[in-house]
């Protein structure tokens, strides 16, 4: 059965998290994902291919300069990922290159305006689709997927995960999101419905907490309240940018800043 190499990941993530499971998730599958393409299998020739194809986002490059070990790897998957993306549009910037040379008469020319337009295009295209793909993140996504459906099946055959489910933290925006949209995938069973209803209710339940604390976090900065104890607000502002963001930040205590 498929699902069950990925209930631990899941029920793990539910069990642990603090804040959105589904960022926990993530960034297990992140992790992994990085130390994959940066150990020791980068050299081997199928994954050359996908990072030199595919290459990486801005997120993730930096990660690999300032996360991971071996700069010496690094060095390497950027120079023929580089030659790679020149290659991408270099026979199209020598053509609009002989192009901009030409003379007025060229452009005056309806046609070889339209053709110089179209050329222009066809390099800008690429380039913006190269700049977007990231073997990483399409790595994580499809993963991340699996996991929310193992979410999906778990609530729906295993009784005990409900609790887990109602006890955990809550979701950011995005993942509270395509949670929802999921459990209206298919057939809409009562169990998917039980589903919604469920992270609805966490969802509303945990960001008011969220907010509350966030109030009180405003407050204290009024000298009035100089002396009245925190409560649970010195992260409450952390709390509240991983919701609107997923996780971008661990929960430090924010206050006297
Ligand atoms: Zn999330
Ligand atoms: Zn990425």
């Amino acid at each position: 059965m498929r699902y069950s190499i990925d209930t631990i990941p899941v029920l793990d993530a539910f069990r642990q998290a603090k804040g959105c499971p589904f960022c926990y998730m993530k960034e297990k599958l992140e992790e992994e994902c990085l130390e994959h393409y940066m150990g020791d299998s980068k050299m081997e020739p199928d994954i050359r291919i996908a990072t030199n194809q595919k290459g990486f986002c801005a997120h993730h490059l930096k990660r690999m300069h300032t996360d991971m070990e071996g700069k010496l790897g690094l060095a390497l998957i950027a120079d023929t990922h580089m030659k790679q993306r020149t290659e991408n549009v270099d026979a199209n910037l020598d053509e609009l290159l002989a192009m901009c040379a030409q003379d007025e008469s060229f452009f005056g020319r309806v046609k070889s305006a339209k053709a110089y337009s179209e050329k222009t295009q066809q390099i800008v295209s690429r380039l913006e689709a190269d700049a977007a793909s990231c073997v990483v993140c399409e790595r994580v996504n499809i993963n991340l997927e699996r996991y929310f459906e193992t979410t999906v099946y778990l609530w729906e055959n295993q009784a005990d995960f409900a609790e887990l489910f109602r006890g955990s933290d809550g979701f950011c925006l995005e993942h509270f999101g395509t949670l929802l949209n999921l459990c209206a995938q298919g057939a809409v069973s009562a169990k998917k419905r039980a589903l919604a209803q469920a992270a609805i209710m966490l969802q509303k339940e945990r960001t008011s907490k969220d907010m509350d604390d966030l109030d009180w976090f405003i407050k204290k900065y009024d000298y009035r309240n100089w002396e009245k104890p925190w409560g649970e607000a010195k992260t409450a502002l952390s709390r509240v940018l991983n919701r609107l963001q997923g996780h971008i930040l661990d929960y430090e205590e924010d206050s006297g800043k």
